[in-house]
């Protein structure tokens, strides 16, 4: 399972984080990935929950920012929002298509903590 990597890499940062400026306990944090980064959502929840035990973030609550997948035509110049990597241009049908969002990778975006 990826997320149990992507989620010890994110206790890693909190680590230095608390390691830098000195707190005890994470309260929340805020976490953002795109909709094609096959991140999955629960499967991320349970490895927090599972890899928190024990450490500063244990019970802290899990905020999950899914960034939406955006297609750009070049042929209109539009963007679309899309449900899975599309490879024509819902606006005009045209083929010239970049995907430009989606993709991003999990990041560690803000921390609550005490
Ligand atoms: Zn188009």
């Amino acid at each position: 399972m990826h997320e149990l990597s992507l989620v010890s890499s994110i206790l890693n940062i909190i680590d230095d984080y608390a390691g830098r400026e000195g707190f005890e306990h994470v309260n929340s944090l805020q976490l953002s990935c795109g909709k094609l980064s096959g991140v999955d959502p629960q499967c991320l929840q349970f490895a927090f929950e599972v890899q928190s035990k024990d450490t500063r973030a244990e019970g802290a609550i899990l905020k999950l920012d899914i960034l939406p997948a955006i297609i750009h035509c070049l042929n209109c110049g539009r963007n679309s929002e899309v449900d899975r990597i599309e490879i024509r241009c819902p606006e005009c049908g045209a083929e010239e298509v970049l995907l430009t969002g989606g993709t991003e990778e999990l990041q560690l975006l803000e921390l609550d903590v005490d």
